[in-house]
């Protein structure tokens, strides 16, 4: 609460009035008016996607023509452009690997597929599963047991309608791949949900 000024008296001077607490409450005022209008300016001026820079780089699992894993190599990742990616991919590809759709269940031309080879990323050629972790899941997708290496997919929580999921990317290109559930089948349990055209299957060589 703000004290009543006092009064001073000097001899001769008069009569001077002055405000003990003389413009404190002010200064307070101001100061915190001036602060929070500059964190206001800061925050409105912040990065759209504030947070760690993107990678350039990225570790991934190597595989030569027979499946064989050929050694893990530090890649440039693979960033471009969506009209790029519009020009680069069929229209269904697109739609799924940069703008996250689902193809319908029972369409994609890997749902009952099971030729022995490697699926490889549609967008940079990565590869991100191997058939021999395919299994029939009865679900109308292609699914696996695991990716081919760890290192080539990423999988981060994502939001389905307020349903939580976990989508799988590859780790070069961030192409969405589809997602993974916990209900595939044992020791992991685990179901990669998988869009067929998100994916290139190259036939095992082993000759
Ligand atoms: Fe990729």
């Amino acid at each position: 609460m703000r004290r009543p000024p006092s009064i001073r008296r000097e001899p001769g001077e008069g009569t001077e009035v002055f405000d003990q607490q003389p413009h404190y409450e002010r200064r307070a005022f101001l100061l915190i008016l001036a602060a929070s209008s500059g964190g206001y300016l800061l925050w409105a001026r912040r990065p759209a996607n504030s947070g760690p820079p993107p990678r350039s780089r990225v570790r991934i699992a190597q595989f030569d023509a027979s499946g064989a894993p050929a050694g893990v190599v530090e890649v440039a990742v693979v960033r471009k452009t969506n009209s790029e990616w519009m020009k680069q991919l069929p229209p269904d590809s697109y739609s799924v690997t940069r703008r996250k759709d689902t193809e319908f269940a029972g369409t994609g031309a890997y749902d009952k597929f099971y030729e022995d080879g490697i699926y490889r990323c549609i967008c940079c050629g990565t590869a991100v599963f191997d058939s021999k972790a395919k299994y029939a899941s009865g679900t109308g997708w292609p699914s696996f047991t695991e990716p081919i290496a760890k290192d080539n997919v990423v999988e981060s929580p994502s939001d389905f309608f307020g349903i939580r999921q976990t989508e799988v990317k590859c780790a070069r290109c961030e192409a969405h791949l589809g997602h993974v559930f916990d209900d595939g089948p044992p020791p992991g349990n685990l179901r990669y949900c998988i869009n067929s055209v998100a994916l290139r299957f190259v036939r095992r060589n082993l000759t």
